[in-house]
């Protein structure tokens, strides 16, 4: 079984990965592979470049056999698609190994937004993580998916290799990477929010607004 777990990673937090490892735990996989994406234009600039969010990731993961890197999406020129991301892994996997992928509610919510959505349920198993305060509108595309493709447990996963939805509902940190850009726009620091790897690269790379001089 092969797991992708999306975002921007902008930047890269203990939120993050710890929910890599609890739904890698839940689903019995030896690791999870990050896959940070393209962060469209209207974000703003307050951001970090696709580099140095993969350094960060880097720094984060280093020494975590059970979490990886997936680099093709900043690696591929323009937009990232999960549905060009999934088809491709697709044709790695072959047709017969798992493929899933790990959003959490807040993302999903919106998936019938994303680029040809309905071809991505029969390319992979979707493990949806609830988020508080993210519930999925009722009567949505997200929630009527999530409803008609329901697995009943992560071994269902394991015997097809997509088309089923999992809920999962692991303990949570409640972290969030714009407040992370906050804090440290404030001047504040974001220490124990993110791991201190990645707290001094972002100090030495005056990302977000972070002074360079102040240390852990
Ligand atoms: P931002 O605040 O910039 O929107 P974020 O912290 O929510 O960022 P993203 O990179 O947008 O992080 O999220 C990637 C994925 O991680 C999404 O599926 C999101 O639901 C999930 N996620 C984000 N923060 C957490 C958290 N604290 N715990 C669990 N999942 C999270």
């Amino acid at each position: 079984m092969h797991v992708i777990y999306g975002g921007t990673f902008d930047p890269i937090h203990h939120g993050h990965l710890r929910l890599a490892l609890e739904v890698g735990d839940s689903l019995g996989v030896e690791r999870v592979d990050l896959v940070p994406c393209h962060i469209p234009p209207h974000r703003g600039d307050t951001g970090a470049g696709a580099e140095q969010r993969l350094e960060l990731i880097r720094l984060a993961i280093d020494g975590e056999s059970a979490l990886g890197l997936d680099e093709r999406e900043l690696r591929r020129a323009g937009a990232s698609y999960t549905a060009d991301t999934l088809r491709q892994l697709r044709s790695e996997l072959g047709r017969d190994e798992p493929l899933v992928m790990v959003v959490g509610t807040d993302a999903f919510a919106a998936f019938d937004r994303w680029r040809e959505w309905r071809d991505i349920p029969e390319l992979a198993h979707i493990v949806v993580v609830r988020r508080p305060g993210a519930d999925l509108a009722p009567g949505s595309e997200a929630q009527r998916l999530v409803r008609e493709r329901q697995a009943q447990s992560p071994q269902a996963l394991w015997q097809q290799p997509s088309g089923l939805v999992l809920e999962l509902d692991p303990p949570l940190l409640e972290i969030s990477a714009t407040g992370i850009r906050q804090c440290i726009a404030d001047g504040r620091s974001p220490r124990y929010l993110t791991p201190d790897a990645v707290w001094q690269r972002i100090q030495a790379l005056g990302l977000y607004g972070a002074c360079p001089d102040r240390r852990v």
